[in-house]
């Protein structure tokens, strides 16, 4: 029942630079697993071949058993994935960027629009409504970016550094909606954070990655005996 199965997984960038080294693990299913680790370390190089945007060097990934390392264009049906502000939406009004997405991901207009207005109403976002999102704050953006992530009831999310640039309450209200989504649709969830307070409370898991390597891959509690 494993989600992702990452074996030996090794990125060398085009200047030689090392950016992940013979990385294994898994991830099950229902799991919310935390990266952690300090800045330069080759989380976001993970992540990124973990959803097809960079492609390894050398290793395998398996998602739902299936190779895409060879077939990363399936990556998208079941993954979603959340860095930075969806650029390719910029002309885009808040309401606009998240009823598409839905639609992308195949379902009816009617489902679209049912469950772009409830994450409107649960994230807080009828300010940016009919605001385009190139005029939004950074905050705005992120929040419109993460609502994208949440439509459609993907079986995976990977989100590196989500709560950038939100205020305490604004990162509350992700957390719980992720763990909510966790809950109530056993959604698998990896995500990328160097809030360690955070990660606790949210986290079964947590992968330590330091100079491109997996250090450590155990539960928050069996970390902590170890310190
Ligand atoms: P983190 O997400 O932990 O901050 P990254 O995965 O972004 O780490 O980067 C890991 C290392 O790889 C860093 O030294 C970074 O400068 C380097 N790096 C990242 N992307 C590239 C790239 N496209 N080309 C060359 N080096 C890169
Ligand atoms: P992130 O950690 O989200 O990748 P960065 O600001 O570290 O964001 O990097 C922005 C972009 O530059 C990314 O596409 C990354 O792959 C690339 N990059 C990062 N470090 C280097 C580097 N040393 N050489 C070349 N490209 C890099």
């Amino acid at each position: 029942n494993n989600v992702y199965e990452v074996v030996g997984l090794t990125k060398v960038y085009e200047n030689k630079k090392v950016a992940n080294e013979e990385i294994s693990f898994s991830v099950a299913q229902g799991e919310v697993v935390g990266v952690l680790g300090p800045n330069g370390a080759g989380k976001s190089t993970l992540i990124k071949q973990m959803v097809g945007h960079v492609s390894p060097t050398a290793g395998e990934i398996r998602l739902f058993g299936v190779d895409v390392v060879k077939r990363a264009d399936l990556i998208p049906q079941y993954v979603g994935y959340y860095a930075q502000r969806p650029a390719a939406l910029d002309a885009l009004t808040g309401y606009e960027a998240i009823y598409c997405t839905g639609r992308l991901r195949g379902m009816s207009r009617a489902a679209a629009k049912r469950e772009t207005d409830r994450l409107i109403e649960q994230l807080d976002l009828g300010e940016v409504r009919k605001r385009e999102i190139r005029k939004m704050s950074g905050g705005q953006q992120r929040m419109v970016g993460f609502a994208t992530v949440l439509i459609g009831e993907l079986p995976v999310l990977i989100l590196d550094e989500p709560t950038n640039e939100l205020d305490p309450e604004r990162r509350r209200q992700l957390w719980d909606l992720l763990a909510e989504k966790n809950r109530r649709e056993g959604t698998t969830i990896l995500l990328v954070t160097h809030n360690v307070l955070e990660a606790e409370q949210v986290v079964d898991k947590v992968a330590v990655i330091d100079h491109g390597k997996l250090l450590a891959y155990d539960t928050v509690r069996k970390l902590k005996q170890q310190v």
